[in-house]
């Protein structure tokens, strides 16, 4: 198949032009003057890097409590799990299910997505390509979502402050929670998509 870089064309970064390569990696955009690259450079390195710190920080934002709702002077601090086990007991199945979603479920699902990605790059498994395409998408998708939780709890901070009736505080699991959104955000940015594609190139030749 016909590709730019079997043309030895190579699309800028930040402006899309499209230029003729050297050869030699170390050409810069004749229009915007950024380096011009074939794929993003150590997109694999850096992918796995904030996969990593993602996992890691997986940990504080489940163990540490991720908000506290005193109501009346009564109340302890929650972790996203004892949270999630509290709204189903008291009948709120339906937000219950979107708090386990939004803040269990989707976070470890796209961190494991990433990973099978780099996983089938890294060594070379024939998965269908156009699946491999398929979940970067839904990834993609998803990680908009995933701020969903931090939202209600800063709203929930906000408008449920109520003094000595109810307060609602943001605890340090709040804090680890934000960075494994960003961490994750960070790994699927710096993911290449056509590094899948390159893969199925590299069978043809
Ligand atoms: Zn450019």
């Amino acid at each position: 198949m016909k590709t730019a870089r079997s043309e030895q064309l190579v699309l800028c970064h930040d402006c899309r032009l499209l230029v003729r390569s050297r050869g030699d990696g170390s050409s810069a955009c004749p229009r915007c003057g950024s380096p011009l690259h074939q794929r993003r450079p150590h997109s694999l390195a850096r992918t796995w890097a904030f996969v990593i710190a993602a996992w890691v920080a997986m940990a504080p934002a489940n163990l540490y409590p991720i908000m506290t709702v005193v109501y009346f002077g009564d109340g302890e601090p929650d972790t996203i799990a004892s949270g999630v086990m509290r709204l189903a007991e008291e009948g709120m199945l339906p937000i219950a299910m979107l708090v386990f979603v939004a803040s269990i479920a989707v976070p470890v699902l796209k961190l494991l997505g990433i990973m099978l990605l780099l996983l089938t790059i890294h060594f070379r498994w024939a998965l269908n390509k156009m699946q491999c395409m398929i979940l970067y998408r839904i990834i993609e998708v998803i990680g908009a979502w995933s701020m969903l939780d931090l939202f209600m709890i800063s709203i929930l901070v906000t408008l449920a402050d109520l003094g000595a009736v109810a307060q609602v505080s943001a605890g340090p699991g709040a804090s680890a929670f934000a960075m494994v959104v960003v961490l994750t955000m960070l790994a699927a940015i710096s993911f290449d998509p056509r590094l899948i594609w390159d893969l199925q190139e590299e069978a043809h030749d």
